[in-house]
């Protein structure tokens, strides 16, 4: 954990939004001021932001996801989007450069590279300042939707400042005290209650004995609501919600069971993604300066880490339909800029037919399928080569102020100044 005096990240924040500023007058080439550069500006200014992390997802997951929910002829919502680009995310971890979530998501929050563990604090664990705060800064409602926990790396990067991705109760303490999302929707209910007190969701399930309360923070939720947000536990309480600040925990730790198939793989959410994405943007889209609204599927990730092809697809439909909320919005609001991504790639995935004579088609990475081709009498086969994560670059999607910037190729920092010149 971090001690961190928020005086000082506000004036690196400042200087921060100095730089970007100076940047975006570089690229136009001309003197601030004139009618380009200001023009150049405000077509790089959204009124909101919303940004999806398929967690885990390159280009073979969201091909097998086309094979699977579209078809050889179909295009999915998220490669409807008018601009495309690819993003690296290698990290800066002193043993290994392939990233996890955490060193991926603060690239995209704070523009810098890190180590594996980091949310959005330097290589010496010094706080950085966080796209969270920039959003609500600029006077913009800001919201966190996932089926990981809420305070999971990616949601915590965006939202808070810790050396440890562990310490997930306090990224929930910083949420409620300092960065103050309007709207906090998903699961880890666990952090949020200390031992003893179970919340909502029972300890020892038998999907997983081994959830239980485990915050060391006192009763967050109890904190929450005194601080003024709804808490919502259940579908029906999140649909009921009024109000503006609005807190909806609706799991113990991921909202699904994250193991190889057969082998106890759960994944019914209390509430789907899409659902929750509505229900955020109904709640953020209030605010008259515009907001900004994360949203992630965690669950392709988890999947390709059991080599889970079946609950893989599963997740991608999951994304998919989440997608489709955002493009609906979009659509009504073009003053929005949606972009897509995912942070890393995850099992070393390929998309193959299905072949009797393939190398890989027995042990730990057994080919996994065949799945149908919607639309089709073929099918496809899903090839892991890892357990773990690769350095595979991720696709990027996006529409709306700015999104022509993502064209081409970036390493992931770059999203953090669209994002920030967006916002800014
Ligand atoms: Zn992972």
């Amino acid at each position: 954990m971090v001690d961190h005096p928020r005086s000082r990240v506000r004036l690196a924040q400042t200087v921060a939004v100095g730089v970007v500023c100076a940047l975006a007058g570089s690229i136009a080439a001309r003197p601030i001021g004139s009618d380009a550069a200001s023009s150049t500006r405000t077509a790089s200014h959204a009124r909101s932001v919303i940004f999806i992390n398929g967690d885990g997802m390159s280009a073979a997951q969201r091909e097998a996801g086309r094979l699977s929910l579209a078809g050889l002829d179909g295009r999915l919502q998220m490669d409807q989007l008018p601009v495309s680009g690819n993003l690296t995310t290698d990290a800066r971890d002193p043993e290994e450069y392939v990233t996890d979530s955490a060193a991926g998501a603060s690239a995209w929050s704070t523009g810098q590279k890190t180590y594996n563990g980091a949310i959005s604090v330097d290589l010496d664990g010094n706080p950085l300042p966080i796209i969270g705060d920039l959003a609500r800064r600029s006077g913009k409602a800001t919201g966190l939707v996932t089926t990981a926990q809420v305070t999971d790396a990616t949601p915590a990067a965006f939202f808070s400042q810790t050396a440890d991705r562990g310490s997930q109760d306090e990224i929930a303490r910083q949420f409620l005290e300092e960065s103050k999302p309007d709207v906090i929707l998903g699961g880890g209910e666990d952090w949020w209650y200390p031992a003893g007190n179970a919340g909502a969701y029972p300890d020892q399930p038998a999907q997983d004995p081994t959830e239980a309360s485990k915050g060391t923070k006192g009763n967050l939720v109890a904190e929450a609501k005194r601080l003024g947000y709804t808490y919502a536990p259940t579908a029906a309480r999140l649909e009921a919600a009024q109000g503006r600040k609005l807190l909806g925990l609706f799991s113990n730790e991921e909202m699904f069971q994250q193991r190889a198939e057969g082998e106890g793989d759960v994944y019914s959410p209390v509430v789907p993604l899409a659902t929750m994405t509505s229900k955020a943007l109904s709640v953020v889209s209030k605010d008259k300066q515009g907001f900004f609204l994360l949203v992630e599927e965690e669950g392709v990730d988890e999947f390709a880490h059991e080599n889970n092809g079946a609950k893989m697809l599963y997740s991608m439909k999951q994304l998919e339909a989440a997608v489709a909320v955002a493009r609906q919005y979009v659509a009504k609001h073009p003053d929005t800029l949606l972009i897509i991504a995912g942070d890393h790639e995850c099992g070393g995935l390929t998309v193959e037919d299905d072949s009797a004579t393939d190398e890989s088609r027995t042990g730990a990475s057994a080919e996994d399928g065949p799945f149908p081709i919607k639309g089709s009498d073929k099918t496809f086969t899903m090839d892991w080569t890892t357990g773990s994560h690769t350095d595979a670059p991720v696709p990027v999607s996006a529409v709306g102020p700015g999104a022509r910037r993502l064209t081409g190729q970036h390493p992931n920092t770059y999203v953090h100044d669209i994002l920030a010149r967006a916002l800014g």
